[in-house]
Formats: C-alpha cells, structure tokens, sequence
C-alpha cells in the first residue's frame, strides 16, 4: 500500500529519493564527466517538470491511493474545493463528494480500479458546503500492470465554457502517466491543434542532445508559416515549433494564444523525456564507468537465453571478472585512484570484446560480460584477449599501477539453463582462476563446486585450529655460499589437524588472508620463532637469524611495529637475529610502504624482500627503502642451469643488488647445476631442497649436530 502510494507520487513530483540520487550524479557529472552528453542535465529538472505539469493545469488535479484518500493536490483543486492542500492530504475524495452523486462516483471508482479510465457528471461540496457541478475524469495509474492509484481530473461544469481550451491538455498528462513514446505524444499535440486550427498545420523539431542539430520534420509546401522557438526556462533551445498555412496571413489573437500554450505544453513534454531518458539511462548503467549496470546486464542474459537457437557448437559464454587484489589499490592509494583505474579497466574491456558483447560492473571491482553465439574456443580467444589487456600499466595520477584480471566462465546451456545458474557457476569459476594464482583464466566444472566446499570447510577448521594450537613450525637451513655453512633459518608454518592431517601452508595461508585470521596466525608463528630462536641461542646453537614471512594483512596493520617490538621484548632475542620476509606487493605504495619499513628497521631487525621479481616493484624504489636482502623467487632458479632469460633475469637481479650493496638469496635451489651458475654470478645465500627441506626443529638441530656445518660444501 505504502509502496503504491509513494509510486503514484513518484509520477507526478518525484520522491525525495529519487531527487537526491540525481543530484548526485551530476555533482559527479561536473567534476568528472561521466555522462559528458548529460551536462546539461538540471537535478530538479524531473521535479519541476512533473509539478508544472500537475500543479499548473487549469483543471483541479489530484492523485488517489486505492481507498480514495488524497496524495496529490494541485492549486487549482485548492481553488475549487476551498480546501488547502494539507488539509486535503487528510481527507478521502468520497467525502466531498455530492449525496445526490455518490452512486455513481463509487461506481466510476471501482470501474477505475479495473483499469478503465472514466468520464461523468458529478457533484461535490466546496469548503464552504456549497453544490459545485463539476465533470470529473479518473485515470489508473498502473506499475507493472497493477493499479496502483487513480490520477482525477475535475472541470467546474459551472465555468467550463468561459476558459475554452485548445487542446485536450488531460489527454497529453495521461498519455504521460502512461509512459507513451514521446513521437505518439507530439503527435497527438500535432493532431489537436490541426483539428481545432482554421487549415493550419504544424511540426515539432527537436534539437538533439548536443545542441547542434535539428530533427528535421516534414515540412509541407505552404504559403505562411510562423516558426516558435521552444526553450526551457535557462533559455536552452529544446525544439522549434512551425505551424504552416496555405494561405499567406498573420497569426491572429486566438491563434497567437494557441501557438505559446502549444510550445508551453510541448516544451514540458520534451523536458520530461530527456529526464526520463536519463533515469533509464541511470537505471541501465554504472555511474562510474557508463558500463551496463548489474540489473541491465541480467535483462540482456535472459533476453540472450529466451532467443537461444541451437546451432552446432554455439553457446552463450557468461565471463565474471574480479580484479586481483584491488582492494589494496583502494587502501593505498586511495579511493579516488580506485576510481580512476576502475574507469580505464573498464575501457580496456570494453575494448578487448566484440562491439555487441554487453559488459557490465556488477559491484565494486567486479565486472560481467556477456558472450552471445559463440564457440568455446571463441570465448578462450576473447578471455584472453581481455587478460592480455592488463599487461600494460595503468597510469593514474603520477601512479604506475599494475592489475591484474582472474576471470571465471560458466556456458549456456552446458552448465546452466538458468542465468542466475550461470552466474553462481561464473563466480565459482571466477573464485578458482584467482586460488590458480590470479591473472587467469577458468572455466566451470562441477569439480570445482566440490572443492569450493572444501574451501568452506577449511575456513571453519582454521578457526578452530587458531584456538587449539594446532600450528607448528618448521624451519628450512640458509647458506652462505662464501662459507658453505648454515647462516640461518626461514621459518615455515605447517598447520597439523588431527582429521584433514598436514595441510601445506598454500592451501590455507590465502584463506587466513582473506578472512582476516593471518594477523592472529601470524602472531604465533613470530613468537613461536622466536622462542625457538631464543632456545637454540640458549644451548649454544649459533645461528645468525631467524627469518619470518609476513603477509600483506599483517604489513598494514596499524600495530604491525609494536607487536613485533613487543614479541622481541618478551623472548628476550637481539632483534639483528631476526628477518622480516615481506614480497614486493607490499612495496606498491612507496611512500607507506617506506614509512613502515623504517619503522620496522628501527626495530634493529632484517628486512627481506621474498619472491622477488615476480611482483612489479620498480627497482629504482629499492634505493628508498632499509633492505638487506633480496630472494630471488624459486620460478627463476628453477630452470637458471637451462634457460638463458631466467639466467639473465637471475644474474640481472644480482647485479643491481650488489650494486645497491643487499645480500641476495636464491631459492628453491635443488640442483648442483643451478648452484654452479648462482656461485658464478656470486649469489651470496642460498635455500632449496639440494641441503634440506623445512624441518621440525628438533630435526634440524639434529642434523646439525650431526654434521660439520660446512657440510654443504658441493
Ligand atoms: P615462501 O616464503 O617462498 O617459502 C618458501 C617455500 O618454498 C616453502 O614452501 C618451502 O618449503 C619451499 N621450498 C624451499 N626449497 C624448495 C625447493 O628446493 N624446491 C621447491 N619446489 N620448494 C622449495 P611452504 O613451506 O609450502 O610455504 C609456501 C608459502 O607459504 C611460503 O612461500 C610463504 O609464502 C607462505 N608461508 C609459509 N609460512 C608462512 C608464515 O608463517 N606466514 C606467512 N604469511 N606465510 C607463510
Ligand atoms: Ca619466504
Ligand atoms: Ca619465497
């Protein structure tokens, strides 16, 4: 009932809601141009309109909810009833209206309420409690083909012959409620005045959205004709009015007044389409990016479904686009560079696609695309095409920001018949390409919706395994390769759970990101490390540092430098005993990322930069941060005795390292081979599996004992 009664007043003046939504986007229309055709576009455009409309007709309107009660009252109801508005808004029309006319209003009433729309001589009592004879004229007003109130017009049958009008302005206002093109509503003002004007005819042009062109109507071969601009009340030119007679005059009185209530009525008809355009327009699209929005996009999925033919080997492909790791961007550079990239992610899409292909942002860095009548192996071509897009970086203010894509497609109708089917399938899809290391592509199977439980399962359990401590340690040997001998350890978390067994840190680390839990589990693995550390030192072990990874969750947290300073404290270790591994993701904001480094490097600690030249630090920004070491990542060592670019990527990184005067480390070191060519370039550590795999640490202190340390001379 409530939502009827705000609908039919939507109609006619607009909620506020609706009103503040569209002053917001043309406050983001001035500063940045996202709809750049709808500059000109007032915010209470819509509003004035509507109210023109109703408030100023000469016939007393008015807008009832389904029991009758007033929800609208124009000024000229006000004149005729005696009632003012507010009062009116209290009251139900039937109780001014006439004892001896009751029956038949109640009767029109409940003819409206089936959508008719009535016509009838009726009575009603003015304020004063006088008989007005009035026509009255009710009309349904429907959403979504309910009725949901009755639009009433009422002519003083009294007066009605001395205030003659033109035109049948009510029959205009109806065809409005109910959402007539806007040619099927200048053509009927064309066909009004025709039929009431002595052999004239006329046209509308309308100028278009630019401002620089007419529409141009016919013209007829006449011997007068007087053209009247139509413009809007900031003077802005909207049509030009013509009306054209075969005989050479001058318009005269009447005709005069008929011509300025033609273009009056005809430049708010205009007005209130170019605001409804731009309602669809808002109502269809993504303010930010103009691409479609979220509802349009499903329309176009099921319109794409509905029109399916079955055809050899096509298919509709539904892409779900999640951009990896955006969230960073936004809290590190801001939500204004966000912004910004998402704006060129967007084009970049847009431009990598087929030009009927309808893309869409679907919520904060998540876009869809819709792929009609097309194969498999076309869908891989476009997906990639919209991956390879990504390869270059996006410059925003100042910023060199580099994103990458993981995409998920589901396929109509091998995995859905449905669209929210295909959707949910997308997304699964979508969530497996990023878990494959993000910048990829996947594509639904129904393994993966198995192992999407397994993920839930895993989320749960690691909850639990925070609070029974079902975490240990171990800890992989570094070399120094000038020495042979063991400099120190990398510490690793293994979770061990009494059902599931060992599960590698792979599988759950990404998911104690994600939710959050790494800051807790990463807590206990730095004091865990370094109570060990303490021990070893205790018994007469001499290990130069002990390193611990830290991830990106953790690196921005605000206590990030006290925590560690407090760990250090409590354990008692010399902080030059310990190394902070941190990745090169961590380093994207240079200058926050150097604020917190120095901080930390006030701590008296190490700090390494792990899996190094996977990430897209600029190495010039090395300069400007306290590092010691650099790891190079193991995808580099592993095929540095084959591949000559992974030698020379290898040797390049430990060139300027030097020259920067850090320490490198290689890892993942499993072959003599590879030592050989790291030892050539005087790598100065390494760490791989050819000296050990990660061990408990009883283990390792075992095989410690029982070696001479320089036994990883090869
Ligand atoms: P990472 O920091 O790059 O750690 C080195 C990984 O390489 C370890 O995997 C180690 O077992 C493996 N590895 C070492 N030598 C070799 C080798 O010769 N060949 C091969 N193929 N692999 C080698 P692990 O322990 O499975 O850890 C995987 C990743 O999980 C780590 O990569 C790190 O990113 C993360 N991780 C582990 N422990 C922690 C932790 O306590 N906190 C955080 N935030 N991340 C952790
Ligand atoms: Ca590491
Ligand atoms: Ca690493």
């Amino acid at each position: 009932m409530k939502e009827n009664r705000d609908f039919v007043k939507q109609i006619f003046c607009f909620s506020d809601k609706y009103y503040r939504s569209i002053s917001i986007v043309r406050i983001k229309i001035n500063q940045e141009m996202v709809l750049s055709v709808k500059t000109s576009f007032d915010a209470k455009t819509p509003f004035k309109i509507y109210k023109s409309l109703f408030d100023e007709h000469e016939d007393a309107c008015f807008a009832l909810d389904l029991e009758g009660n007033f929800i609208l009252f124009n000024d000229a109801a006000e004149k005729l009833t005696g009632y003012p508005t507010k009062e009116a808004l209290l009251m139900s029309f039937i109780t001014l209206v006439h004892d001896d006319c009751l029956e038949i209003t109640l009767r029109s009433f409940e003819n409206v309420l089936q959508g008719n729309r009535e016509s009838f001589d009726s009575a009603i009592y003015d304020k004063k409690g006088t008989r007005v004879s009035v026509s009255i004229t009710f009309i349904p007003v429907s959403l979504d083909k309910q009725i949901c109130g009755i639009l009433g017009i009422v002519k003083n049958s009294e007066k009605s012959n001395y205030n003659p009008s033109f035109f049948d302005q009510n029959k205009v206002l109806e065809m409005i409620v109910n959402n007539y093109p806007l040619k099927v509503v200048l053509e009927e003002i064309i066909y009004s005045i025709k039929k009431d004007s002595n052999g004239g005819v006329c046209s509308i042009h309308l100028v278009n959205e630019n401002g620089t062109t007419l529409t141009l109507g016919e013209a007829p071969k006449v011997r007068a004709s007087w053209s009247t601009p139509i413009s809007d009340k900031d003077k802005t030119l909207l049509g030009i009015f013509d009306m054209y007679f075969n005989k050479p005059r001058i318009p005269n009185a009447r005709e005069k007044q008929m011509i300025k209530k033609a273009t009056d009525l005809t430049c708010l008809v205009i007005q209130h389409y170019h605001a409804q355009e731009k309602i669809n327009f808002l109502s269809s699209y993504d303010e930010l990016t103009g691409l479609a929005n979220r509802r349009f996009f499903d329309e176009q999925v099921n319109i794409a479904i509905n029109l399916y033919k079955k055809e050899e080997g096509k298919l509709i492909g539904l892409l779900y686009l999640d951009l990896d790791q955006f969230k960073r961007i936004n809290d590190y550079l801001g939500h204004n560079v966000g912004d910004q990239l998402l704006k060129k992610v967007a084009e970049r899409i847009q431009q990598s696609v087929r030009t009927n292909d309808v893309v869409s942002r679907r919520g904060s860095d998540e876009f869809t695309i819709l792929l009609d009548h097309v194969t498999k192996q076309e869908i891989t071509l476009i997906s990639s095409r919209v991956t390879d897009a990504f390869s270059m970086p996006f410059f925003i203010a100042g910023n060199e920001v580099f994103i990458t894509p993981s995409i998920g497609i589901s396929l109509f109708p091998l995995d859905g018949i449905k669209a929210n089917e295909l959707s949910s399938k997308a997304d699964i899809a979508m969530y497996h390409a990023k878990k494959n290391g993000r910048n990829n592509i996947q594509f639904y199977h129904l393994n993966l919706d198995k192992k999407n439980h397994k993920r839930i399962e895993i989320e749960n359990e690691l909850r639990k395994a925070i609070e029974k401590n079902e975490f240990i340690l171990h800890y992989q040997p570094i070399i120094d390769l000038s020495t042979n001998k063991i400099t120190g350890v990398e510490a690793l978390v293994r979770w061990e759970n009494p059902f599931r067994g060992k599960i590698p840190p792979d599988e759950f680390i990404p998911i104690a990101e994600e939710t959050g839990m790494i800051i807790q589990i990463g807590e206990i693995v730095l004091k865990k490390a370094c109570v060990q550390m303490k021990k070893w030192q205790d018994s007469g072990f001499i290990l130069s540092t002990i390193s611990v990874n830290i991830s990106i969750r953790q690196f921005f947290q605000p206590n990030l430098v006290p925590m560690i300073a407090e760990i250090i404290k409590e354990t008692g270790i010399d902080p030059i005993c310990l190394t902070i591994e941190i990745t090169e993701s961590m380093t994207m904001d240079v200058e926050i990322a150097s604020t917190i480094l120095h901080d930390l490097k006030g701590l008296g600690v190490n700090i390494s930069i792990d899996d190094f030249g996977t990430g897209y630090s600029s190495l010039s920004y090395l300069k400007k941060f306290p590092i010691d070491y650099l790891k190079i990542d193991r995808s580099f060592i592993s095929d540095i005795a084959k591949n000559k670019d992974d030698e020379n990527i290898a040797t390049t990184i430990l060139l300027m390292a030097h020259n920067l005067g850090l320490s490198v480390i290689a890892e993942g070191v499993e072959t003599n081979e590879q030592l050989g060519v790291l030892r050539n370039h005087r790598c100065n550590e390494a760490q791989g599996f050819l000296f050990s795999k990660p061990l408990p640490a009883q283990e390792l202190k075992q095989l410690l004992s029982d070696l001479p340390l320089s036994f990883f001379c090869t």
